[in-house]
């Protein structure tokens, strides 16, 4: 018997030693890998292991005789970093996105609104989600965080392509598309979060509009709700000069940040989209409160709504802060990329200071910063053993990104979207070799199409009398 034993370990030693090698999902090699850890570590000759969906050693190629593949994808020099998270969106109206340029006044209410309440529907929904969804993936967005309708209809279509929804079901005080009732979206909120709750791509969360959209009595049945089913909440803030104005009661004319300090909404489980009108006391209390901030340069810029004090910000101390494009008719693309340098330059430009917002310090903001925002920060952000593996890959060998000296200036200052080979969202492929891997982008195309054509007429006689209340 004991002989037995011993051939039948002799065996297993034979055989492991042939198999040394650990069999794992996943391989990238041959790149610049840019962590965004703690230190900042940035590793050339990189090397990416991933076991299912999450990244389960990281070094340089020595790491490579350790492991073995059926899937290795090369870098080819190129850059690889944590995907990208987009904090503040409106994703569906990507399907209005070029409408409502003609020079209109409160845009938002008198153009957006009537257009959304006119045609808006969960077809539309769905199918514009899936454009933009396919449009963040091929941007190296891998996560993003919404206010809309219909919040059912954008999982589904953001899971259908593959990357990670932070999906608040919008709160406001008039009925919209999927809410007869004024607050409709309560309601809705509760089966959306019952059904996604669990989910691995999707987090379901609350996106009460405003502080001046939704009454303090149902704001705080917000925040009641929230702690309840551990959500988070998204919300606009301080976003217009005259916003203050609008704020119920004892609250009118003062600051948006001390209201919902006060009403108990200004916590870390919060996110404030935009947050530009800010005294030194809001600071203050952003700091104290920990909420997460949604960065919005180029929508702030196009919207003339003004610059927000996101370098005091960081001067403070804050770091939960993430960038965000806001709707796609505020920003006219959904990925972060063309915005990176934006971001920074009006920072610059409001201080008169152009040493902050450094490349590195932009990227941080665009990845981990987001992150924390949203209280992600363990779990994606940054490439690290643990994580899950949330990665993109630029290439860096089309004209536009050559020369390639500091990898974290070539992405803020000189890439564009086309630059993206790879996206990796929860240890699956959604694009590869510039090619999206989830969805026909020719069914893409017939589906929006039909969609434009069904709205054209409508939004431009809808232009020409927002136009004459001007
Ligand atoms: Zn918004």
């Amino acid at each position: 018997m004991k002989k037995i034993i011993y051939i039948l370990l002799g065996l297993i030693s034979i055989s492991s030693l042939s198999f040394s090698k650990e069999k794992v999902s996943m391989i990238i090699k041959n790149g610049t890998i840019l962590t965004i850890n703690n230190t900042k570590e940035v590793i050339k000759n990189g090397v990416i292991i991933i076991e299912d969906n999450k990244i389960i050693d990281i070094g340089t190629s020595e790491i490579l005789n350790k492991y073995q593949s059926e899937k290795i994808i090369d870098a080819d020099e190129g850059i690889i970093m944590p995907g990208m998270i987009n904090t503040h969106n409106h994703l569906p109206m990507i399907a209005f996105r070029g409408l409502g340029e003609e020079g209109i006044k409160n845009r938002l209410f008198a153009y957006f609104f009537p257009l959304e309440s006119e045609k808006l529907s969960r077809d539309l929904i769905y199918k514009a989600t899936i454009l933009g969804t396919i449009e963040m993936a091929q941007s190296g967005v891998t996560t993003y965080a919404d206010m809309y309708y219909h919040m059912d209809e954008m999982a589904e279509a953001t899971k259908k392509i593959g990357i990670r929804g932070i999906l608040g079901e919008t709160i406001i005080k008039f009925p919209v598309v999927d809410a007869k009732e004024s607050y409709g979206g309560l309601e809705y909120a509760k089966k959306f979060i019952e059904k996604y709750k669990n989910d691995s791509l999707i987090i379901p969360a609350l996106g009460p509009h405003s502080a001046y959209l939704v009454s303090t009595e149902k704001l705080i049945e917000v925040k009641e709700m929230a702690e309840k089913y551990k959500v988070p909440v998204l919300i606009h803030a301080a976003e217009f000069e005259d916003e203050a104005g609008r704020l119920p009661g004892k609250y009118k004319n003062g600051s948006t940040i001390k209201y919902l300090n006060e009403i108990g909404l200004l916590n870390k489980n919060t996110l404030l989209a935009h947050a530009i009108y800010l005294n030194d006391e809001d600071l203050e209390l952003i700091k104290k409160s920990e909420v997460g901030i949604s960065y919005n340069a180029i929508a702030n810029a196009k919207g003339a709504t003004g610059i927000a004090r996101i370098n005091e910000l960081q001067e403070l101390g804050v770091n939960r802060i993430g960038l965000g494009t806001d709707g796609p008719m505020s920003t006219n693309y959904v990925g972060l990329i063309q915005g990176l340098g934006y971001a920074s330059s009006m920072q610059r430009i409001k201080y008169n200071d152009r040493t902050i917002f450094t490349p590195e310090n932009v990227l941080e903001m665009a990845t981990i910063g987001g992150a924390r925002a949203l209280n992600l920060d363990t779990k994606i952000g940054s490439l690290e053993k643990g994580k899950l593996a949330d990665i993109i890959i630029f290439e860096t060998k089309s004209p536009n990104m050559l020369p390639n000296y500091e990898p974290h200036a070539t992405i803020v200052w000189q890439a564009h979207p086309g630059n993206i080979t790879a996206t990796i969202v929860n240890g699956k492929i959604i694009v590869e070799n510039k090619l999206l891997k989830t969805y026909d982008l020719k069914k893409n195309y017939k589906e929006i199409k039909e969609i434009s054509e069904d709205i054209t007429i409508f939004a431009k006689e809808l232009a020409k009398k927002a136009k004459e209340k001007n």
